[in-house]
């Protein structure tokens, strides 16, 4: 009978063969409709569907290399008609069609461009407690600000990547996420309401005694000093320890907090360009001497000809950056040791030189030689070790291994070849941090900081509005 039903004649056949039956004495039981289910009276989804009109995000006009004539006219139609602009063009939009709105859109500024993107979800939500027409206070926040990092806060990463992009050429935001992320975070606490509703969110301002709701803005965290008394003392420790794998992670992670973030005056300002420049200093030598130790082991790379003599070039070069004195002497004593071993002579004693010049440091010197009685510790703060090289290398001063190092020379080094630029030859460099690069980089992203084009110059990095 399952056979029938389901029309399998031929294994019905078969089964009625090996049973002995007949095909009319199977009674099959009568089958009702099919059970359809009931259609819709009205296709709502036609009517109500969520419509928002889409705009190309940041990453698409990367893509599409569109980044660098980033321009409003770009820009598809925003959402909502809010602007006086808007009305303005309505008359003439009924005119010419639907097909205009791309235009109207193109004359509108960024604050309007803002209102428009911000989250519509919010809106709903906090519209009682903001106190402002229809918008929430993270809205505003991105709205009263041409800071960046507001717009984070506020939740408008489109637009605060835009600003970025601007400011500094910024092309690639993977390594912000984090700090984007934690901004946004970070302005908002949420009480749990009644049981099944959202809870409220409770916006905290770093303008506390602000009233009027055009000037609120949030909190940043890990502000300027935070970044300074914390990050910047621990990317010291792991120079001094060594860990270079962990320390250009932290000077890469204080350029990317440094670049979203805002400060309290001028001031403030020149002291984060110096955070900049000093981070961007120790990323440059950090990434220089992991180069040099990536070139294999001591014993392999002292067989080859041509990684001896790049490893004798990279270990110089760290000694270029403007990193803190004490610092530089390590560098200057890691260079002087591994030129002292390859017969450079000449190079060490230059090393030598240096390392004289900015004054000895006892500490750094008892870890490489001996624990001497106190009686001698006059000596070593005058670098016994120094000076032992220097009269050694004075006696026969030249190099065995040629390199392409002139110690004379006024130089930067390259950030992404890690070789020299000598003053007066073309260079490029990064907007933000002031990484030098040969020319021929322009257009690459920078390896310093890992967000900005190389060669391309905004308006300059706004961190105080
Ligand atoms: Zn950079």
């Amino acid at each position: 009978m399952t056979a029938k039903a389901h029309g399998l004649e031929e294994e019905c056949q078969s089964i009625l063969e090996a049973t002995g039956l007949t095909e009319d004495q199977l009674n099959l039981p009568t089958f009702g409709q099919p059970l359809t289910p009931p259609k819709p009276v009205v296709p709502t989804y036609q009517a109500n569907w969520p419509t928002k009109a889409t705009s190309q995000s940041i990453f698409e006009k990367a893509l599409l290399g569109q980044v660098e004539g980033l321009s409003l006219e770009d820009e598809p139609a925003a959402t909502n008609g809010l602007g006086d602009e808007e009305e303005e063009g309505a008359a003439k939009r009924d005119a010419l069609g639907e097909a205009d709105e791309d235009e109207e859109a193109g004359g509108w500024d960024m604050g309007e461009d803002i209102a428009a993107e911000a989250d519509e979800g919010f809106v709903t939500v906090e519209s009682t407690e903001a106190g402002g027409a229809g918008s929430s206070e993270a809205e505003l926040w991105a709205r009263n600000s041409p800071l960046a990092v507001d717009h984070v806060a506020g939740g408008s990463f489109e637009t605060a990547m835009q600003l970025l992009n601007r400011q500094v050429g910024a092309v690639n935001f993977a390594p912000l996420k984090p700090r984007f992320l934690e901004v946004y975070q970070a302005s908002k606490t949420y009480l749990p309401a009644t049981a099944g509703l959202p809870p409220l969110v409770n916006y905290v301002r770093r303008t506390v005694g602000e009233s009027d709701l055009r000037k609120v803005l949030p909190i940043i965290p890990r502000d300027l000093e935070y970044l300074a008394s914390n990050d910047l003392q621990r990317g010291y420790d792991s120079m001094k320890t060594n860990k270079l794998e962990d320390g250009l992670r932290i000077f890469k992670g204080i350029l990317h907090s440094v670049l979203v973030n805002a400060v309290g005056s001028e001031s403030e300002v020149a002291e984060a360009k110096k955070l900049i420049a000093s981070a961007s200093e120790y990323a440059v030598a950090m990434s220089i001497e992991l180069a040099r130790r990536a070139l294999g082991p001591t014993d392999a790379v002292n067989k080859n000809p041509a990684l001896l003599k790049r490893s004798l070039e990279l270990v110089a070069y760290f000694t270029i950056p403007k990193i803190e004195v004490p610092h530089r002497q390590l560098a200057l004593l890691n260079a002087m040791t591994l030129a002292m071993r390859a017969k450079n002579y000449n190079s060490a004693l230059s090393f030598a030189n240096r390392m004289l010049a900015n004054g000895g440091s006892a500490k750094m010197l008892e870890n490489v030689r001996p624990p001497v009685p106190p009686s001698h510790h006059k000596k070593i703060l005058t670098s016994p070790q120094a000076r032992k090289t220097k009269a050694q290398c004075e006696r026969n001063p030249h190099d065995a291994v040629e390199i392409e190092f002139d110690q004379f020379a006024e130089f930067e080094i390259c950030a992404a070849s890690h070789t020299p630029i000598y003053s007066g030859s073309a260079f490029e460099e990064c907007a933000f941090d002031g990484a030098k690069y040969h020319a021929k980089y322009k257009g690459t992203v920078c390896t310093v900081c890992e967000v900005c084009e190389v060669g391309k110059h905004g308006s300059g990095l706004k961190l105080f509005a």
